[in-house]
Parts: structure tokens; C-alpha cells; sequence
């Protein structure tokens, strides 16, 4: 039987598969360390729970619009007031099932067959897929560690053609951490207004910056033009570790919402109905507990960087944001780890987890072959032990 081209030619997740594996050695016993994961450890907060045990009392278990509970949709529009300087109104908003779905909400809704999305690498490995998925092609512009990954004019110039439809735009960013700057999403706004083009603004780790001098900014915030052409995509997720909730939403202009939340009411309807209270409480509840989170993931990547930074043959930034490291194995290759040449970060990180016991993720499917990432949202003495595993196996290098 031929089966859809579309769904045939999408590649599942690697960083899932990762998962899976260190899964099933676990299950054999083995005391596998993972840095494979993206979601925060810490648990969600009481008061977020305990609003959603209320829905399920009060009997607030049935479909809501299926853009989301106008209250929700109102707080999130207060939020995107106070914290980024954006003015939406309620039916601009639309609740999904988590970021992931806002964003392939926001791709179906603006692509067309053959139309390109340029999508600025070392990139999150989703976005080329939802790329496909909505029938357009992903366009990769490849920026450099020396340049700390800014994307810059010269660059999206580089990746542009007539048939470009939108810019994906991600700051803090998965994988690298960094966050843009200023300057920079101002080259990026200016350039999509200049070629009218779309901007999906993937701020899902906003709460989570750490470097004193970076704050986050919302490329919707610089004017009129660029607010009519973004769509900003945030969630629940990250910032109060409400991973399995499933809550991520888009502020966009009033028609691309209508044309998502249209295709949501026939996909999935609304998002569920407890997570929508609970992400209420989330957004309109105290904050304190967001700053406890990233005060202890600050803590976590200071650790994290000076192990590595400290090690030979690997190259790091700072992260500035989110909860990733993103290292350079490149100078191990060649050297020989027992008998195996080392020659690719892909064989490296099933070495990693193979002798070592450390989960990571190799980054080929980040549009960066000799890079690997390490997800620091995981416990200090995890931490602590997945280093000197690392340590270990940089020091058997020969
Ligand atoms: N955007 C980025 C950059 C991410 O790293 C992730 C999750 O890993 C998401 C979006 C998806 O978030 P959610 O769990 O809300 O779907």
C-alpha cells in the first residue's frame, strides 16, 4: 500500500530515541546519567497543581473553545502586556497542546507547497520536521561559535529567495543557550519587514536567562510592521515545569489566529480542559516560584560550563539562557578511545552512553555534525557524576 510521502519523509525524534535507550539500559540495571532530556526536573509548583485538582472538583471537565477558555486567552494577553511590551487582545491568542503544537499551528497556517522557511542553525531538531510537515521546505542558515551564534542580515541574505515564507526565530536558544541580542533582532525585524516576510518568535525559554547583561526581548515589540508579520510562540513548559501539562500558545494577528484556531477545532479541539486552569495559575499566580527554578539552573550552569570549559579537546560558550551546554568534540578526532578512532560527535555520544553511562545528544540533527548537547536540567549530583564520567573518558584519550 503507498502510504503518504509526507508522513514517510519526516524523521522521528533523535532526542526521544536517546531517551529510550538510556531508558532500556536503566531497566537492565545500569546507572545511566542523562543529559538527553529538555525538561526541567524541579517539580510543578503546589499551587499549579492544586488548581488543577480544583477544575477536576468543580467539574471544569468538558470541551472549551477550542482556542482555549477566554480567561486563559485574557491572561496570557496581560502577561505578553507586562512582561514583553506586546498588545494583543484576547482572539488574537490561541491555547495548543504545548509550544510544539503552536508552532506547527502557526507553520500550517502560513505555508504553502514549496514555500521556504528559513530556519537559522544549530536550530532545534523539530522545526525542519514541522517545516515538512506543513508541506514547505526548511532552509538552513548556519551561524558561527565565534560569532556566538548571533544570526545576522548577511546570513538570512545568504538563505532568501523569492520563494521565502518566514523566518524561525529562537531566543533563548535550544541548543546553543544563547540569546540575541538587541542589534541583532533589529537586523532580523528590519529584514523581514524589508522582504515581507513572516517571523515565528520561539520564546519558550524566556524565563530562563542567566547572564547579568542579556534580558529578553520580543521581536513583536520593535513596531507596528514587525508586529503585524510575528507570530510569537511561548507555553508553560519551561519556565514552570509543566512539561506533560501541554499548554504552549501563539499571539499573532487576528487572522493567522482565526485560520489556527479554526484548523485546531477540527484536529484536536481545545487543549484539555484542567491543564488550561492550571496554566492559569501558572501565568496570573506568584512568579517566585519561575525565579527559584532559574536561580538554581544559573547555579547548575556555572558548574556545568567550568567542567567543560576545563577539560582538553572540547569548545564551549557560556550559555547565557534555557538549559543546554552545546560543545564542540571536534578537537577529539582522531585520538583514539581503546581502539575506536574517534571521528564524529554521533559516535562519540554512543560511546558516551554505551561505556561511560551519560546520555547526551549528538547534534547532526541540529545542523551541527560535531557538536553535542547536554541538558543541565537535571539534579547537581547528576551533574557531578555525568562530568567525571566525561572526564574519565577525555582522559583515556590517546
Ligand atoms: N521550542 C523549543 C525551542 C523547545 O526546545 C521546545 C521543547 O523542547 C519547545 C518549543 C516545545 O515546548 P512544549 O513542551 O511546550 O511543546
Amino acid at each position: 500500500m503507498k502510504l503518504s510521502e509526507k508522513a514517510l519523509g519526516i524523521k522521528p525524534s533523535s532526542t526521544l530515541s536517546i531517551t529510550e535507550k538510556a531508558g532500556v539500559l536503566r531497566g537492565e540495571g545500569k546507572d545511566v546519567i542523562s543529559f538527553s532530556v529538555g525538561e526541567p526536573d524541579f517539580d510543578t509548583p503546589d499551587h499549579i497543581k492544586k488548581a488543577a485538582i480544583d477544575a477536576i472538583n468543580e467539574g471544569f471537565t468538558k470541551y472549551t473553545p477550542a482556542a482555549g477558555t477566554v480567561e486563559l486567552r485574557k491572561a496570557v494577553a496581560k502577561k505578553l502586556k507586562e512582561d514583553n511590551g506586546l498588545d494583543y487582545d484576547y482572539t488574537q491568542i490561541v491555547i495548543s497542546n504545548g509550544a510544539k503544537h503552536s508552532l506547527v499551528n502557526a507553520l500550517m497556517a502560513i505555508v504553502n507547497p514549496g514555500d521556504e522557511v528559513i530556519i537559522p542553525a544549530p536550530f532545534w531538531l523539530s522545526y525542519a520536521e514541522m517545516v515538512r510537515i506543513a508541506g514547505g521546505t526548511p532552509v538552513i542558515a548556519y551561524t558561527k561559535a565565534e560569532n556566538n551564534f548571533e544570526l545576522s542580515r548577511e546570513i538570512l541574505e545568504s538563505a532568501y529567495t523569492d520563494k521565502t515564507k518566514a523566518v524561525i526565530v529562537t531566543t533563548p536558544s535550544n541548543p546553543t543557550g544563547m540569546v540575541l541580542t538587541e542589534k541583532c533582532l533589529r537586523e532580523i525585524a528590519d529584514f523581514a519587514v524589508e522582504k515581507d516576510i513572516i517571523v515565528i518568535a520561539d520564546e519558550i525559554y524566556e524565563k530562563l536567562i542567566y547572564s547579568k547583561d542579556k534580558k529578553h526581548i520580543s521581536i513583536a515589540s520593535f513596531g507596528k510592521e514587525i508586529y503585524e508579520r510575528t507570530i510569537t510562540v511561548n507555553g508553560v513548559s519551561k519556565s514552570y515545569a509543566m512539561t506533560g501539562w501541554r499548554i504552549g500558545y501563539t499571539a499573532s494577528s487576528k487572522q493567522i489566529a482565526k485560520l489556527m484556531a479554526s484548523m485546531q477545532s477540527h484536529m484536536t479541539s481545545n487543549p484539555n480542559s484542567i491543564a488550561q486552569m492550571a496554566a492559569l495559575a501558572a501565568i496570573e499566580g506568584p512568579q517566585d516560584c519561575v525565579e527559584d527554578m532559574r536561580e538554581k539552573f544559573e547555579e547548575r550552569r556555572d558548574y556545568i560550563y567550568d567542567r567543560v570549559a576545563k577539560m582538553p579537546y572540547l569548545k564551549t560558550l557560556k550559555p547565557e539562557g534555557a538549559f543546554y551546554l552545546f560543545v564542540d568534540f571536534s578537537g577529539t578526532y582522531g585520538k583514539k578511545y581503546n581502539d575506536t578512532v574517534l571521528e564524529s560527535a554521533a559516535q562519540i555520544g554512543a560511546l558516551l552512553l554505551d561505556e561511560e553511562l551519560i546520555a547526551v545528544v549528538p547534534c547532526a540533527d541540529f545542523g551541527m555534525p560535531d557538536y553535542i548537547r547536554f541538558s543541565y536540567a537535571t539534579s547537581n549530583e547528576n551533574i557531578k557524576k555525568g562530568m567525571d564520567r566525561l572526564e574519565d573518558f577525555i582522559s583515556k584519550l590517546k
